[in-house]
């Protein structure tokens, strides 16, 4: 079993710094978990300190049913792989996944059996006698996958790893270790600041930011229901809208209105906001791009929830067009259809799936649930 578990795990540096407080997070066995977050958000040395390449400040870390925090690296069953790939320059591709084994003092045929068992996972077979030099970047980095995969290790810990590639890549690379991930069934704790590959891969995904958690769920979840506005502004591209709003009851209903918007609310989500006390206060709507529509394909859940904007820019990115909109004070961005025309001037009547409009504490930035 290859459980990992963060219990109240805190990083001060010795500058003082907090890096990472309080964090604590329950990765199962066989897990796919994605730590991502904008650069400084603590998430490399969080899964430094799950190599035990830091130190941790407090806490307990639990790698199985044990507490590691004390433990050496090379003790706590882990693999790690790097970013820059870290090869050994003068060694062939097989010297460079045997060295471990070699270090361990395995027997010849051993090491010679597990380096061949992961050449051929991972396609190296045919370039075993190279350096790394006469490498791809994306050869260079199956083969440092490749150095991990020949230890066995109870969990692989990522940082970064596709971040050298080309964007394609990296989109190969990443159905790769996604398809290595089921094949090994061992747990993967994986660090990215791109959201899409956290999209793409995780089992559950771990938004951080300045140190602290803000929510760990699925991709559906985090981009469904995101916890604060700072998850659903990370989460998802074009990111997220958010308009300034208040709350009023009209007829029975709760609108959102502003200097141009006249919003009736989703009923199921008003409840929540009657009892939390939201009726005649600001907040701020969430909606993503996707769920504007245009007035010609109005779904039945925006009829009272139009509104109008003018066309700023459109950006055609082939199957789909981004409109970058005004309305009042807010700046929109929707995604339409590709084949939708539009000029820059237009004045288009739009609305928005309620049942998808998130709202949020104009102070906290907290979802309103
Ligand atoms: P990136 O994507 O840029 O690598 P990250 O989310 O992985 O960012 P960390 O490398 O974990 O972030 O760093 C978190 C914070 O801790 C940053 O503000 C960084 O400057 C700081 N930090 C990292 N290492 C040290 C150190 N040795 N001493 C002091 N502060 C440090």
């Amino acid at each position: 079993m290859a459980e990992v578990i963060l219990k109240n795990i805190c990083k001060s540096y010795s500058n003082g710094f907090n890096a990472v407080k309080d964090v604590n997070i329950d990765i199962q066995d066989k897990e796919f978990v994605v730590l991502v977050g904008p650069s400084g958000c603590g998430k490399s040395t969080t899964l430094r300190m799950i190599a035990g390449l830091e130190e941790i400040s407090s806490g307990e870390l639990y790698i199985g049913d044990k507490v590691v925090n004390e433990v050496d690296p090379k003790d706590r069953d882990i693999a790690m792989v790097f970013q820059n790939y870290a090869l050994y320059p003068h060694l062939s591709v097989y010297d460079n996944m045997a060295f471990a084994l070699k270090l361990r003092k395995l027997p010849k045929d051993e090491i010679d059996k597990k380096v061949k068992e992961a050449a051929k996972i991972l396609d190296l077979e045919p370039l075993l006698d190279r350096k790394p030099k006469a490498l791809s970047g994306g050869q260079r980095q199956r083969v440092a996958l490749g150095r991990a995969i020949v230890r066995n290790p109870k969990v692989f810990l990522m940082d970064e790893p596709l971040s050298n590639l080309d964007a394609k890549l990296r989109t190969a690379m990443r159905t790769e270790i996604t398809k290595l991930h089921k094949s090994l069934g061992t747990t993967f704790i994986y660090v990215t600041h791109d959201q899409v590959e956290a999209m793409t891969m995780a089992d559950r995904i771990v938004v951080m930011k300045d140190g602290i958690v803000q929510q760990i769920a699925t991709p559906q979840d985090v981009y469904d229901m995101p916890n604060n506005m700072f998850v659903a502004g990370f989460i998802g591209a074009p990111q997220m809208n958010f308009i300034e709003a208040t709350l009023v009851e009209e007829n029975g209903e709760i609108h959102a209105k502003n200097e141009v918007m006249n919003i009736a609310l989703n009923k199921g989500e008003c409840s929540a906001l009657i009892s939390k006390g939201y009726v005649g206060k600001e907040v701020v709507l969430g909606i993503r791009p996707e769920d504007i529509h245009i007035e010609d394909v109005f779904v039945e859940n925006s009829l009272d929830s139009t509104f109008e904007a003018t066309v700023e820019l459109g950006e055609l990115m082939g199957a789909e067009i981004y409109a970058y909109l005004k309305s009042g004070k807010s700046n929109i961005t929707a995604r339409f259809d590709g084949r939708y025309k539009m000029n820059i001037g237009d004045k288009l009547k739009l609305a928005m799936d309620k049942h998808r409009i998130h709202v949020f504490d104009k102070e906290t930035q907290e979802a309103i649930r």
